[in-house]
């Protein structure tokens, strides 16, 4: 039986390891949405690993990682190796290929946006180079430490205001894809400002889907501009690969917990990216920063940790999967029964005041499970918000919506049809987790539901104890 942990995990796949067997595994270990990193992909290859999570379970949500507004060196016959002091030349000349005399790079217009005495980093933060001279074709730039240089790396300019547009053809094209195939989200890379989000949700629209977009904050325009862009996204990755080198890895554990702080607070589901069990991509087991990492993304209230490389290529992804379940199941039992409320401002809404009567009464009154139907998933997300020590069984009456909530804290999601009245769906949920040993005919339950037809919204709850709402019922 699949376990029932609250925090979720992302999985990174690549198409070079996706048999359906490595992927029933992971999920048996609890990968709860996959992640596929487009920056390193075909619509094809894609293809190849959607078809397999498909067979595995339809549970499993599916989320496209696109490239984003993103820098890289062009390709490179030969590695370069240079030392500290050695002046090299670089432009920014789209499909032309780096030489040892002029190093290129995907962006036209890297001459121009770039100013004198600017700090360029290669290949995430490894290698960095400062800007010497600036000529109308090329920047000269003087190497700051040894290393080497090398085709299709990663450039960061922390300080630059860089004018690329928010998607690249692939991007689009990936998105269009992805609509086709109903995936659940995008996480959009390097998102700056809400235009960045609004090109996607343009894209999306035009083709009518309901895919949902998570903007991935990883420079400092995404940090500053955090709140329109939660506003107007699903939810936000705190995607540290970049971050750490943009704003300066010093200045990653406040920015980290504070974006956390803001989704909650936005009842948006958040996830933890990058580098979290980094060593186990050649290592049995981690480090014991590393584990501390996952606690503290944890102990912070984050929805979901991911894994990149990894589960993608490294030598023990099964048993990185394995190990983040293990400390979730650890940490989360130290959790309080539910987050501080303080952050949690209600509005007028119905449903978030019942929702927090519900969380109230489930710490109180020993309950085990919180059942909630939901049309959109909003009730469902509010419940989310307050990291209940309680599961959170929600019936969905979308097939779409069921696989997003994957990626919400504490809930586990089933599709049902709409009833004709309540009180079928609660007998029903009741059923299901009484088979799935998630709870006894003597536990408490909660549930947060709408009495006036399943597209109306919420409006009860009701608290007993399980052998007598089914008795009652029948
Ligand atoms: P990436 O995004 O792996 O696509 O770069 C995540 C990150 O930057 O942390
Ligand atoms: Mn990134």
């Amino acid at each position: 039986m699949r376990l029932f942990k609250k925090t979720k995990i992302v999985a990174t796949i690549s198409d070079k390891n996706c048999s359906i067997e490595f992927l029933k595994s992971l999920y048996e270990e609890g990968m709860d949405v996959v992640r596929l990193n487009t920056a390193h992909q075909t619509t094809e290859e894609a293809l190849k690993v959607i078809n397999n999570v498909r067979k595995v379970s339809s549970q499993i949500a599916i989320l496209v990682d696109t490239k984003g507004p993103e820098i890289r060196t062009n390709a490179m016959e030969k590695a370069m190796n240079v030392a500290v002091g050695d002046i090299i030349k670089i432009k920014g000349e789209p499909g032309k290929d780096c030489t040892k005399e002029m190093i290129c790079v995907s962006y036209k217009n890297f001459v121009q946006d770039i100013e004198l005495n600017t700090k360029i980093l290669i290949d995430d933060g490894i290698l960095e180079l400062t800007v010497i001279e600036k000529t109308k074709d090329y920047l000269s730039c003087r190497v700051e430490n040894s290393g080497k240089i090398e085709g299709h790396k990663s450039i960061n300019i922390p300080s630059a205001f860089i004018k690329l547009p928010s998607l690249s053809k692939k991007d689009i094209d990936f998105i269009e894809f992805a609509a086709e195939q109903n995936l659940d989200f995008i996480a959009h890379s390097f998102v700056r400002s809400a235009a960045d989000v609004i090109a996607v949700q343009s894209i999306l629209d035009a083709c009518s889907s309901d895919i949902k977009i998570i903007s991935k904050i990883e420079n400092a325009e995404g940090v500053k501009n955090i709140d329109e862009i939660l506003d107007i996204s699903y939810g936000i990755m705190v995607a540290r690969g970049d971050l750490a080198i943009e704003i300066s890895s010093e200045k990653l554990p406040v920015v980290q917990r504070t974006l956390i702080e803001k989704a909650i607070e936005k009842r948006k589901p958040v996830i933890v990216a990058t580098q979290m069990l980094h060593s186990m991509i050649q290592n049995p087991r981690p480090t014991r920063a590393e584990v501390n990492d996952i606690a503290n993304a944890l102990f912070e209230g984050t929805d979901a940790v991911m894994l990149s490389g990894e589960t993608a290529y490294g030598k023990f992804p099964i048993e990185s999967v394995k190990m983040m379940t293990k400390i979730i199941w650890e940490v989360e039992s130290s959790l309080p029964d539910f987050r501080d409320t303080k952050i949690l401002k209600l509005t007028t809404d119905v449903s978030a005041y019942l929702v927090k009567a519900a969380i109230e009464a489930s710490s109180e009154l020993d309950v085990k499970v919180i059942i909630a139907d939901t049309l959109s998933g909003s009730t469902v997300r509010e419940l989310a918000a307050y990291r209940s020590k309680n599961l959170v069984f929600a019936q969905c009456y979308d097939k779409n919506v069921a696989r997003e909530l994957a990626l919400s804290f504490g809930v586990y999601a089933q599709y049902i049809l709409p009833k004709a009245h309540h009180q079928e769906f609660i007998n029903d949920a009741i059923k299901t987790l009484l088979t799935e040993n998630q709870a006894h005919e003597n536990d408490l339950i909660v549930i947060v539901a709408g009495s006036l037809g399943y597209s109306t919204g919420t409006t009860f709850i009701e608290i007993g104890e399980i052998s007598k709402l089914l008795k009652d019922r029948d």
